[in-house]
């Protein structure tokens, strides 16, 4: 897919508010710090269209982004970060877990993970609770140029082995790096082709 347009469109914190159409969408997420900005930045080939945090935790809203005037890219808040408090962590749950209950017209959600850390609880769980609500999701590994070929690789088939504990089979995974476009091409493709089903 050839990305000719990409617009912020709205932030909110309440589902409700998010924009009114059946235009597709696709969610990111993941814990703060994984890398989401960087590679949203580098999907819509935009320097600075999702603002890289500065500090984890800041970014606290669902942001709408309209690609091609076609389908909407999300970019949800991070999760899992120590620093916010309980409160903070329970409203964070609840409106995301009412926007991915509510949003229909969301076609997959991409659980980025940091391609350099062994598998997480928080990361698990989270996935876990997609599978339960029958929420379609694929695995993006990040930051993968900040690992040797072999590492990575190792890395990945660790990941796997955890997935099977839980999952028959591997959900659909891609591997990025943000500094040199990889999985790019492979990210923008698997999108076109839910938004053309
Ligand atoms: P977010 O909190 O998930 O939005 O993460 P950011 O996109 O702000 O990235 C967190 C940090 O990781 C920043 O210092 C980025 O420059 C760095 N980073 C993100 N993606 C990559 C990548 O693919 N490769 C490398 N080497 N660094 C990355």
């Amino acid at each position: 897919m050839i990305i000719k347009s990409s617009e912020f469109v709205v932030s909110n914190s309440d589902v409700a508010k998010c924009p009114n159409s059946k235009l597709p969408e696709y969610a990111f997420i993941g814990r703060s710090n994984v890398g989401k900005s960087s590679l949203i930045n580098m999907l819509t080939a935009r320097k600075s269209l999702a603002k890289t945090s500065g500090r984890p935790g800041k970014t606290q809203l669902i942001n709408h982004f309209l690609i091609n005037k076609d389908w909407h890219l999300v970019d949800l808040p991070g999760y899992g970060y120590a620093r916010v408090s309980k409160s903070i962590k329970k409203t964070f749950q609840k409106f995301i877990t009412q926007y991915f209950e509510q949003r229909e017209q969301m076609l997959c959600a991409f659980v980025l993970i940091d391609s350099r850390h062994n598998p997480q609880p928080i990361d698990l769980e989270f996935m876990q609770w997609l599978g339960e609500h029958g929420i379609p999701f694929c695995i993006i590994f990040t930051k993968a140029d900040k690992l040797k070929p072999n590492a990575l690789t190792r890395n990945v088939e660790e990941y796997k082995e955890k997935m099977l504990e839980i999952w028959e089979e591997m959900p659909v995974h891609f591997i990025t790096s943000s500094t040199n476009d990889l999985g790019r091409d492979e990210v923008l493709k698997y999108i076109e082709d839910l938004n053309n089903q």
